[in-house]
């Protein structure tokens, strides 16, 4: 799986090539960080190092993982 990647902001979206709704938030994507560096990479390259970039619209989103080390 690939993905489309900022290395400046270290944030990536996912490429689904037949998803019309994914190809529209890798534009956002890529209008959002046209000043930046775009790369194109594996998604199992990054995905340690950059977090994932959801854009699903909803105000606020407040869902952040709790990473809660036990
Ligand atoms: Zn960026």
């Amino acid at each position: 799986m690939r993905a489309r990647a900022c290395i400046k902001c270290k944030e990536y979206v996912v490429i689904h090539a037949s998803n019309p709704l994914n190809q529209s938030k890798i534009e956002f994507f890529e209008r959002k960080h046209h000043l930046h560096t775009l790369i194109t990479v594996n998604l199992d390259e990054i995905k340690d190092q950059y977090k994932i970039n959801k854009n699903n619209g909803s105000n606020g989103s407040s869902g952040e993982n709790h990473n809660s080390n036990s």
